[in-house]
């Protein structure tokens, strides 16, 4: 952890608090530590972000043109790291950024800071299954880390085969009896921790099964539907929890609400400098939904915004507020 990064309890207090650790959050991360600014990276999982899938990256300039995504993204993190960012795994699931003080929620904590970074991607979906909406948050769930705990003893199924698919029902198996995985393609064999899961006891595994439809009552979810490509006909199963891990190109900004302005197209208004309608608030990378996505760009956008927090907060240090007189 950097050094003067307070941790009190739970409550861990920074300049600059970045959510998501892909290029442009790692960007900003080393910007903002350069300028001796307390700063936190909240990164849900460094293996799930659009350029740490990406298998070959040849056009970020300087270098090597063999180099994957993931590996670019480990050195811009290790940077970062290098110059006093504090880089946790921790998926935010809300902020209240409505006072001076921004406060971000995670299983693993609470952080207040004064400014926030919001650089979580694109690589969300909307909700698109029959009743996934509707039970959002009453039984659907796009967090293990954050609601396993609810299902003790209870059955729940995960929806894809992801890495984030895999390693959200792994931490399902120490709470769920039973842990229904869903999967419409059947895990790699070459797939270690996927096949891990598969051998876990409490898990039953639905191979080439689509989710169909996920039902409940005002209690929340009560079962799924779903079918196997083999089948005639659907299964119905009776459990209290849908974890759904499907990829898509939309910004994810689940965890906003409507607390920022955002475009038609879903992505975050931002000025020149990145800054959002609310102050003390940026934006940076795909979660604008930018017109060109590439690495390069996001990065370009975590610089920019750095640079303009920097130059906010200093600004903010010289005002002198009318009760203190020397
Ligand atoms: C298949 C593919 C190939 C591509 N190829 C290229 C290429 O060859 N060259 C190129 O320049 N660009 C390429 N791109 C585009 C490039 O990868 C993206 O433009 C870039 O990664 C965007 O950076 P970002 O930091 O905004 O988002 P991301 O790289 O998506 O990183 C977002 C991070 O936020 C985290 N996150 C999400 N939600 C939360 C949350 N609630 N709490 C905490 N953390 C969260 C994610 O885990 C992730 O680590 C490719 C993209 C894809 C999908």
């Amino acid at each position: 952890m950097q050094e003067g990064v307070n941790s009190h309890l739970d409550t861990i207090e920074a300049d600059v608090v970045i959510v998501g650790g892909g290029p442009a959050g790692c960007t900003c991360a080393l910007y903002a530590s350069r300028a001796e600014l307390k700063t936190v990276i909240l990164d849900k999982n460094p293996d799930v972000g659009a350029l740490a899938i990406t298998h070959q990256i040849a056009n970020y300039p300087g270098v090597s043109t063999e180099m994957s995504g993931e590996q670019l993204l480990k050195l811009m993190r290790d940077q970062a790291v290098q110059y006093g960012t504090d880089y946790r795994r921790a998926q935010v699931f809300g902020v209240d950024i409505s006072g001076e003080s921004k406060i971000v929620y995670t299983p693993e904590g609470t952080f207040k800071a004064k400014a926030i970074v919001l650089a979580s991607g694109a690589m969300g979906r909307p909700a698109s299954f029959k009743g996934e909406a509707n039970f959002l948050g009453r039984g659907v769930s796009y967090c293990a880390t954050c609601d396993a705990a609810f299902y003790k003893d209870r059955e729940v199924a995960v929806v894809g085969v992801n890495k984030e698919a895999v390693e959200e029902a792994q931490v399902l198996t120490k709470f769920a009896s039973t842990v229904h995985w869903i999967t419409s393609n059947d895990p790699k064999e070459d797939d270690l921790h996927a096949q891990s899961l598969l051998k876990e006891p409490n898990v039953r595994h639905w191979s080439k099964t689509r989710l169909m439809e996920i039902k409940g009552n005002e209690g929340g979810v009560t079962g799924i539907d779903v079918k196997t490509r083999s089948e005639e006909s659907q299964t119905s199963l009776d459990l209290e929890g849908v974890f759904v891990y499907m990829t898509g190109s939309k910004p994810i900004t689940d965890f906003l609400g409507d607390q920022v302005a955002f475009k038609e197209d879903g992505g975050v208004v931002v000025d020149d400098f990145m800054a959002t309608n609310v102050e003390g608030v940026w934006a940076i990378g795909d979660i604008r939904n930018t017109p060109f996505k590439q690495a390069v760009v996001a990065a370009s956008d975590g610089c920019i915004a750095a640079m303009a927090i920097d130059r906010y907060l200093n600004s903010r240090k010289m005002i002198r507020v009318d009760w203190v007189h020397s």
